[in-house]
């Protein structure tokens, strides 16, 4: 079928709640330049090279998926930036958006790597991204990066709006380490023409600290939000499960992504690809299906294909986070690195 042209319809993923299926998030590598202390341990086990699929394997099962209804793709990681040649799979897939058949191509980055590759991601039509600073005190951000150095990052924003991207930052919400300083991430997000997304802290992985320490309810956050902004709930959506306000003071919008205390399972439309070709259908679940096999079984797709829809067929109902001191296991044991967040 022409995808360009073809019938939405007969593309269209159906999962057995419903949910129309049109977004993948693949993880492109689970390596990365930083250590975020909620992410990952700091001594991390990688997944082998050798298991790792090829950047043309990759293209190829993402052109699957858009075959198959997907309209959004997000490259993320790991830091996707990090992956030698990663452009060249940009640029690969930056052809489904000359077709029209891929609505949007973006990324979830660390921005460390971004003052290098803004102007050639623009040039492949990535029109927003979303960068992760979870503090912008030098040091703080030095503590929860473990390696990460913040006048770089902000360098690459810098490149990224002159190359016209649209940028949202993403900062995980942590109780007695950011939470006092989301006011002023805020204002100085929304003051550069940036949205701002606060994340709860999801239990994914073995890290070195207490997650019950570090867990923040953004219902908590909020509240105290409203002591200084007024948040008017806006129905703005960027296909993601983020709820946004517009606040009022400073004329931006504040996103709060709530796994914890409030999920958007219902709505869920996506599913998520690692970077050796297993498919999760739940960031919360550990049920995958292996597609690296039916990808190198034959040069067509249509084992592929069938392998893609036994898939949807299986993506569960929601998951099931807990963060409590009687749970102190993550709910489930791989990183967000893995799947990418
Ligand atoms: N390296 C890139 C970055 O940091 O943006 C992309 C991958 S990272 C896993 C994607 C997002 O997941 C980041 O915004 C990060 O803060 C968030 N994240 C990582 N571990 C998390 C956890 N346990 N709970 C909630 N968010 C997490
Ligand atoms: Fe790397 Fe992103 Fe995880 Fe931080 S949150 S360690 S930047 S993958």
């Amino acid at each position: 079928m022409d995808i360009a042209h073809g019938s939405r319809h007969e593309a269209e993923m159906i999962d057995p709640f419903g949910r129309s299926i049109e977004y993948l998030r693949v993880s492109v590598t689970d390596r990365c330049d930083f250590r975020c202390t909620y992410c990952m341990a700091e001594d991390m086990t990688f997944l082998p090279k050798k298991d790792l699929l090829s950047l043309e394997e990759l293209d190829r099962l993402c052109t699957a998926f858009v075959e198959k209804g997907v309209r959004k793709l997000r490259l993320t990681g790991g830091e996707p930036l990090v992956r030698k040649n990663v452009m060249h799979l940009v640029r690969q897939l930056s052809r489904h958006l000359d077709s029209g058949a891929l609505k949007e191509l973006t990324l979830t980055t660390n921005g460390s790597q971004l003052s290098r590759f803004a102007a050639e991601l623009a040039d492949c039509g990535v029109r927003r991204i979303n960068v992760s600073i979870d503090t912008l005190d030098p040091g703080k951000f030095r503590t929860i990066t473990r390696w990460g150095d913040l006048s770089r990052v902000l360098e690459g924003l810098e490149a990224a709006q002159a190359a016209g991207i649209a940028i949202k930052i993403n900062a995980v919400a942590l109780k007695g380490f950011n939470d006092e300083e989301i006011p002023d991430l805020l204002r100085w997000a929304n003051g550069r023409g940036m949205d701002l997304t606060v994340i709860e802290t999801m239990p994914m992985g073995e890290i070195d600290a207490d997650r019950t320490d570090q867990y923040m309810p953004l219902s908590l956050l909020r509240a105290r939000l409203e002591q200084q902004f007024t948040l008017n709930d806006i129905p703005y959506r960027t296909g993601g499960p983020a709820r946004y306000v517009q606040v009022a003071e400073t004329g931006g919008r504040l996103g709060f992504i709530t796994p914890m205390t409030h999920n958007f399972c219902e709505s869920c439309n996506r599913v998520r690809l690692t970077c050796t070709g297993t498919l999760y259908m739940c960031l919360g679940q550990e049920d995958a299906a292996d597609l690296r096999a039916p990808l190198r079984a034959s040069e067509g797709n249509d084992l592929l294909s069938q392998a893609i829809d036994e898939a949807i067929g299986r993506k569960p109902k929601g998951h099931d986070f807990v963060i409590d001191r009687r749970t102190n296991r993550p709910s489930v044991p791989r990183h967000m690195s893995v799947t990418g967040g």
